[in-house]
């Protein structure tokens, strides 16, 4: 079961990460008979061809043909759109004018949610769809909208934009209308997707202090597990690594330029200057935003207040969030930063019984050259996670973000 998870997992990243077409012409989707996507990925999606795909994923799924009931609308030509009958026979569209259907309408990201639930719930009656009651979005979305799309958001299927919201009322490309089926139905016929694995209890392990030969070290056993974590990087590191790094899917974080303690928290002006020059170096080697950042000594260290006064890390957390950027302290520690290097198995048990009683663990590791036991901690520290019901995740938007001072 924790390889089929993990194998779902690693898709899903995959997609999310990724291209947005990885499938165009991957036999994996053939089942869908989309008419030359590459070519109308960015085209809006109207909700007559969405039937098309609904009845393709029923019958793939569900192993059978949809009952056909008695045609009824004026506006469909019934023998030219069998699909639509279907669809709505299945009760999957509906429209609100009993003699039409509209098959020309646009398709919006909330009517996409909306559908592959009814579709889910139509093939698995008894799967638990719940989860995701606690993600809150910004936007007004109605009512009947919010179910679904939460249990999509939960789930990694469907994801926020950049500044947080979800334009769930916005019209969707055939690109993301297939990428989100897929997505949803990844692991069919087990549906692992539905029985809320994936939102239980979920582990960020977290690096610090690199990149070093240890970082290639824990690259390896991440791609071995199928798992991926954050980097926090600091000065001019290895950009092959960098780049490793973004390319298998981890997140990529700020950990400054110097990481000297009493240069950078001397002034706001004095961390930013040096936070600017890290952020230039890892946005221009690694091609991605980096919208991450991990104060050096966490944003409750006590260096600071010798630096720059008592105020300088409120100014700075302040400015972080000003700035768009999220910081994140953590709420387990591997202990690793302790002057002596800690025996693996030391490392291991902190891990663990640091994340025991968390819904949502971020860890605090190293992964500077001299900390070469927690390279070697790492594999235990995953299996033991995993043993343990975590899901292990990079961070994001969306993930639970530790802050030692809000
Ligand atoms: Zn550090």
């Amino acid at each position: 079961m924790i390889k089929m998870i993990s194998k779902f997992i690693a898709f899903t990243l995959g997609m999310l990460f990724f291209s947005q077409i990885a499938f165009a012409d991957d036999t994996s989707s053939n089942w869908l008979k989309v008419d030359q996507l590459s070519q109308r990925q960015d085209f809006l999606i109207d909700k007559g061809e969405l039937c098309k795909y609904l009845i393709n994923t029923y019958e793939y799924v569900a192993k059978t043909t949809p009952p056909s009931l008695e045609y009824k609308f004026t506006d469909i030509d019934p023998q030219a759109q069998p699909y639509i009958i279907q669809a709505s026979s299945l009760g999957l569209v509906n429209s609100t004018n009993p003699t039409t259907f509209t098959p020309s309408a646009t398709v919006t990201k909330a009517d996409l949610a909306v559908t592959l639930y009814k579709l889910i719930k139509i093939i698995y009656p008894s799967a638990d769809l719940t989860g995701g009651e606690n993600i809150i979005f910004p936007d007004n979305v109605s009512e009947t909208d919010l179910i679904p799309l939460q249990f999509m958001y939960s789930r990694g299927i469907m994801e926020k934009t950049k500044n947080g919201t979800l334009e769930a009322s916005t019209p969707i490309t055939l690109g993301q209308t297939i990428d989100t089926i897929i997505r949803t139905i990844a692991t069919a016929p087990d549906f692992p997707v539905l029985f809320n694995h994936y939102s239980s209890k979920r582990a960020y392990l977290t690096f610090d202090d690199g990149t070093s030969a240890n970082t290639i070290k824990i690259l390896d056993t991440l791609k071995k597990y199928n798992v991926f974590a954050s980097f926090f990087i600091t000065g001019k590191s290895d950009p092959t690594i960098i780049k490793r790094i973004a390319e298998e899917g981890h997140t990529i974080g700020n950990h400054t330029n110097s990481h000297n303690y009493f240069a950078i928290y001397a002034s706001p002006e004095n961390f930013w200057a040096d936070f600017n020059i890290e952020q230039e170096y890892l946005s221009s080697v690694s091609g991605q935003d980096i919208l991450f950042m991990r104060f050096p000594g966490g944003s409750n260290n006590t260096v600071s207040v010798k630096a720059g006064g008592t105020q300088i890390m409120k100014t700075l957390t302040m400015q972080a969030k000003e700035k768009g950027y999220f910081y994140v302290d953590w709420n387990v520690s591997s202990g690793d930063a302790s002057g002596k290097l800690l025996p693996k198995d030391t490392i291991v048990n902190n891990v663990l019984n640091g994340a025991k009683d968390k819904q949502d663990a971020v860890i605090l590791m190293h992964q500077i050259a001299s900390k070469t036991t927690t390279a070697e901690a790492l594999p235990e520290i995953i299996e033991g996670l995993q043993k343990m019901g975590f899901e292990i995740l990079p961070l994001s938007k969306n993930s639970y973000l530790p802050q030692f001072l809000k």
